[in-house]
């Protein structure tokens, strides 16, 4: 009975050391948060605490250049993919495939067709080939099916969903029994406001301030699930937006017959699609008509757009010039404010932020690519990324050098506040080994007391053995 015991305590004691051990982040946790439309200098227009909070314990970027166009679907492919749009196939929110035959839109939710999204594998599908779980509250394409594949647990968009009930299934997906090891949660403004009162309004401080109480909001559910020590938090965002104004609009009916053509996508890229034998007659209508237009057959869109090579590219773009509206006519919806403009433009750079145990304290960037995001989230799930325009040698940076599962051999720049998080992580594991030692050595003291006692015959029967025929003498 006393033995049973003894087996029963070593394997308390060995389950407690192997806990001990697994102090340190075994499986990494990583959830990408994006508020839509979040320009990079929101943080400064009203007070922000809990972003500044999230900055001041992690790290912040300060110039995040994201992909052209600078429109919602194309950078949100962007980001868990690590491709430009040529090559993930997400041209814009508005398509058309001349070989599929098919067209795209956002603005009809008509985007479930997988064939738009499959040049690409985003990181949820890698992540569940991995054998890990993915789960997604409303992230743009997360319930598309991608490959044959959706993510583990996934929200079917709804717009009208809280931003609560949204955390909550996050949360219930990490601690649920079989947890997930990515969470991917998207919510709809600033870009949804910031269209309608435009940028520059004052009413849009209120509109950022909400957003910076819905982060202190997952911020405390995070703690509550006891998920903030663990977890490694991005906060991100897909573009800015510009001020725009009804003085400030191109009209193409003055300069085209709209029977000439298809206008696939309108403001402020309008993708053109000449109809038959009409190529000429509307570039050189279109080239010179505005000086506030520039117009581009495909062939000479520049370079470091990285916006040619792929059938949804139309055979003649315009872009506008930042402010500047493209209107077929003067009956089509006109907004405040608007994105989709160059992204060298800064109005169109959104935020990044990140915060957790792999990266950094207190440590701001100055700038990098939205490509690179991918390649960040592949190693700190520690999977292997698919072939991509980033770069994660941009971004290691960020990362802090005592990282356990930082898999890359390369040294890491190493300053003083990396050695201050070092050593917090040393007393960390310092503080496990110790405690999962002394256990041990407690447990072999007993056992091998026990084993001594079993063995050899108690001294004091046989002092009593002993004495006793001398007593009965
Ligand atoms: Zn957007």
């Amino acid at each position: 009975m006393t033995s049973k015991l003894l087996w029963v305590c070593f394997i308390l004691t060995t389950s407690t050391f192997s806990t001990s051990f697994s102090l340190q982040p075994d499986q990494p946790k990583v959830l990408l948060v994006a508020f839509d439309g979040f320009r990079w200098d929101y943080l400064y227009k009203v007070p922000t605490p809990h972003f500044h909070y999230v900055m001041k314990y992690g790290v912040h970027v300060k110039q995040v250049t994201n992909i052209f166009i600078t429109k919602t679907y194309p950078n949100f492919y962007t980001m868990v993919t690590g491709l430009f749009a040529e090559s993930h196939g997400i041209v814009s929110n508005d398509m058309f495939d001349p070989i599929l035959n098919k067209s795209f839109s956002l603005d009809h939710m008509d985007i479930y067709d997988s064939e738009f999204w499959e040049a690409a594998t985003p990181v949820w599908i890698t992540n569940q080939r991995a054998g890990h779980s993915s789960g997604a509250a409303m992230w743009p394409g997360t319930d598309v099916n991608i490959h044959e594949s959706l993510p583990t647990h996934y929200m079917p968009y709804n717009e009208s969903v809280s931003f609560e009930d949204r955390v909550a299934k996050i949360i219930e997906w990490f601690t649920a029994k079989e947890p997930i090891n990515l969470g991917l949660l998207y919510w709809e403004d600033p870009d949804d406001m910031g269209h309608h009162l435009g940028p520059d309004s004052p009413l849009m401080g209120p509109v950022i301030s909400d957003i910076d109480n819905k982060l202190g909001y997952l911020i405390k559910m995070l703690k509550r699930a006891k998920l903030w020590s663990t977890l490694n938090l991005i906060i991100t965002s897909d573009h800015g937006m510009t001020q725009c104004s009804e003085e400030r609009i191109i009209e193409l009916d003055q300069y085209l017959n709209k029977d000439d053509y298809m206008l696939i996508d309108q403001s402020p890229v309008a993708a053109i699609l000449p109809k038959e034998g009409k190529f000429d007659e509307i570039y050189e209508a279109l080239v010179h008509a505005h000086p506030n237009l520039t117009v581009f057959k495909k062939e000479e869109i520049p370079e470091r757009w990285h916006y040619r090579y792929n059938n949804r590219i139309q055979p003649i773009i315009a872009v506008a010039d930042e402010g500047w509206y493209i209107f077929q006519n003067k009956s089509d919806n006109f907004l405040l404010g608007n994105h989709g403009y160059d992204n060298a433009l800064p109005e169109m750079h959104p935020i990044f932020l990140a915060r957790g145990p792999a990266f950094r304290r207190n440590f701001t960037k100055d700038s990098m690519n939205s490509t690179d995001l991918y390649s960040l989230l592949c190693h700190l799930l520690n999977i292997t990324a698919m072939p991509h325009n980033g770069s994660f040698q941009n971004v290691q940076d960020l990362l802090n050098a005592a990282t356990p599962y930082v898999k890359s051999t390369t040294l890491l720049h190493c300053n003083n506040k990396q050695k201050e998080y070092k050593r917090e992580n040393s007393y960390d594991y310092f503080i496990g080994v110790s405690l999962g030692s002394i256990i041990v050595i407690v447990f072999f003291v007993i056992f091998f007391k026990h084993l001594i006692r079993s063995q050899i015959p108690d001294l004091r029967d046989m002092q009593a053995e002993i004495v006793q025929p001398l007593l009965h003498a």
